[in-house]
């Protein structure tokens, strides 16, 4: 399981609560998750409908099952919460109008995206994820549906996966290789985080399990990296996954400021 990144080294009054590094560390994941997405679109040409931003979150938002046992892991739901919560933050923090995502953006809003996680975060499992719909305050008319949204992406990735697994006829000839760029100097407990993806390995476990499930048609690269922004990408044409250190120290600030999360806090 991908505990990527995070007991930072920070100043005492940083410590992080284990609910805010399971923020932390799931968000990361679905980052991951959601560019592996994009990245399997292109590399397998997968045959999608509507935008590319939708699938590839609905992508990862399925992967997240797939890196967990959900009968292993009792916080699972949990971890769905926390990151349809994500977006929650990312909608209602202020932030600078270059920041906001536009209605012409080929992302949907991030308003949009809570109520879609949140949304199939309920319809994995309704019997028992009721709880969801009030955390998240999902309107009755959205929840009414989401079993079927759940359903319906479901359907699709199994479909996607037995439609383009590798075959035994077909050797692996193209692997995704992880490179860790140094970390910035004025990232807070960077070198730390630094070390603790690495020791976890979920990475390269990510890129491993993709690279030998199908058959990809080149060499490609897993990337992290500092890039000045909290942002991740997948470069079709280097094809190349970055995944930036400022993005992970972005959840971390998020993590703080969600109550929720801050119960147990050790101050
Ligand atoms: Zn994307």
């Amino acid at each position: 399981m991908l505990s990527l990144c995070l007991t930072p080294a920070v100043s005492a009054q940083e410590h992080a609560s284990t609910e805010q590094l399971r923020f932390v560390t799931t968000n990361a994941e679905f980052t991951l998750l959601h560019e592996m997405g994009h990245l399997l679109i292109h590399e397998l040409k997968l045959p999608i409908l509507g935008r590319e931003e939708d699938a590839a979150d609905q992508l990862g938002f399925m992967g997240l099952f797939l890196i967990y046992d959900r009968q292993q892991t009792p916080d699972f739901p949990m971890r769905l919460l926390d990151v349809a919560d994500y977006w929650r933050l990312e909608w209602q923090r202020d932030k600078a109008p270059a920041e906001e995502i536009q209605a012409w953006d080929s992302h949907a809003l991030d308003e949009q995206r809570f109520y879609n996680m949140a949304c199939l975060a309920y319809g994995s499992d309704p019997k028992n994820l009721e709880w969801i719909i009030e955390m998240t305050g999902l309107p009755e008319e959205r929840a009414f549906y989401c079993q079927d949204e759940y359903e319906q992406i479901q359907y699709a990735t199994l479909w996607f996966r037995d439609h383009f697994k590798r075959t035994e006829q077909q050797p692996i000839q193209h692997r995704i290789k992880v490179i860790y760029d140094t970390p910035p100097h004025h990232l807070d407990g960077g070198s730390e985080l630094l070390e603790k993806v690495k020791a976890d390995g979920e990475l390269e476990a990510v890129a491993k399990r993709a690279s030998d499930f199908f058959a990809l048609p080149r060499d490609l690269t897993l990337r992290v990296k500092s890039c000045g922004a909290p942002d991740s990408w997948y470069n079709t044409n280097s094809g190349e996954l970055t995944l930036c250190y400022e993005r992970i120290a972005h959840f971390r600030k998020l993590a703080r400021q969600l109550p929720r999360l801050n119960s147990s806090a050790l101050n």
